[in-house]
């Protein structure tokens, strides 16, 4: 049986990740400093740490004396655009020293794979209807935030240790990721989830406030498309970074309107200031293709099964309903 050490695995993309591995017959070790917040992991084993210190890194990559056969670095600083403009020190600092332990632990405990979750966010601003931007056009770099150039960086790093230990890594650039059990209110979460969230507490016919102008270009990827992404890249061939992402791009407003329609609610917007990020994004995904991935979420469905999904949470939330506290099983 193989073993993975999953880090991250308190969070929204390495829990749906764990579930994945799960299927596939793996032992799994997820790793963050908390559990999964909406349902109980599906690890074999759950070790609460803060991966920031060198010596949790070393002893969660120890299985019984052993080191895993795949290292899955997903842990991170992490929010929306209004935590990634107001969080730049705990960005560049927490989630660089997660990142510098966990590739020198892992590359000297002799883990054979590895994979670190990068962004798209590593990429320069782009004019809207500009071609596709390629992995390689990451050069000259010019990350619009602190963020992005943590990923960079972190990547460089996690190439370099291959290099030299010989570890094989696999590195994707997600794409904005969305779907049910995703943070969706507290100041971390994402566009789609807080979107959602506002369209839910909103009264038919009423209006949401949404950051900029609304015509920043975006794709957004269902979590089960990205974590097919995750497995099919770890298990390639493929060196060198991956863009991952739904090859639909649509404005912000074109995703409220997606989450009106998925609700059964006509919404007005209300554009006010508010950080919004890039102007435009767009990727070529011919590396993953050649994977043999394609994204089996088209927008429309993937809002309906996330926005049924923060209803739900949102509804009993205003119930008073208290979640159950999730436990390692
Ligand atoms: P998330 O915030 O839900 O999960 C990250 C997890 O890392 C959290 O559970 C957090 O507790 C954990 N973590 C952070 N610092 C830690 C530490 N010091 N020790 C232990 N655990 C720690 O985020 P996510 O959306 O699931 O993202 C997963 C990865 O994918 C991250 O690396 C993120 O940067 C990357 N990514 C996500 C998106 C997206 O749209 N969600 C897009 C691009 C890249």
């Amino acid at each position: 049986m193989k073993k993975a050490v999953v880090c991250g695995a308190g969070g929204f993309i390495a829990s749906h990740l764990v579930k994945r591995l799960k299927k596939e017959g793996y032992w799994v070790r997820g790793v963050d400093r908390k559990l999964p917040e909406y349902a109980p992991t599906a690890a074999d084993d759950f070790m609460v740490v803060d991966l920031c210190e060198e010596a949790n890194c070393i002893a969660a990559l120890d299985i019984d004396g052993a080191a895993p056969d795949e290292v899955y670095q997903l842990a991170a600083d992490m929010g929306g655009m209004g935590f990634i403009h107001s969080a730049e020190c705990e960005i560049m600092r927490n989630s660089a020293l997660v990142n510098i332990h966990m590739i020198d632990a892992a590359a000297k405990a002799g883990v054979p794979r590895y994979f670190f979750s990068s962004s798209v966010c590593i990429y320069r601003d782009m004019e809207p209807g500009e071609d596709e931007m390629t992995e390689d056009e990451a050069y000259p770099a010019l990350p619009d935030n602190e963020y992005g150039w943590e990923k960079l960086y972190a990547e460089r790093m996690a190439m370099a240790y291959g290099r030299r230990f010989g570890t094989t890594i696999r590195i994707a650039r997600f794409q904005n990721c969305y779907g049910p059990e995703g943070t969706w209110d507290g100041g971390r979460e994402k566009a789609p989830a807080a979107i959602c969230r506002k369209v839910a507490m909103c009264e038919d016919g009423g209006t949401i406030e949404v950051w900029g102008d609304g015509k920043a270009i975006r794709s957004y990827t269902y979590v089960d498309d990205m974590v097919d992404g995750i497995y099919r890249l770890m298990h390639s061939e493929m060196e060198g970074p991956a863009n991952i992402g739904c090859p639909e791009y649509v404005s912000v407003d074109e995703l409220v309107m997606a989450t009106a329609e998925a609700a059964g609610k006509t919404i007005h917007i209300k554009h006010i200031d508010g950080p919004v990020g890039v102007q435009s994004r767009n990727f070529s995904n011919e590396r993953i293709y050649s994977v043999g991935w394609k994204s089996e979420w088209p927008l429309k469905r993937g809002i309906a099964e996330t926005y049924k999904w923060i209803e739900a949470q949102v509804q009993a939330r205003d119930a008073g309903k208290t979640q159950e506290p999730a436990t390692a099983g």
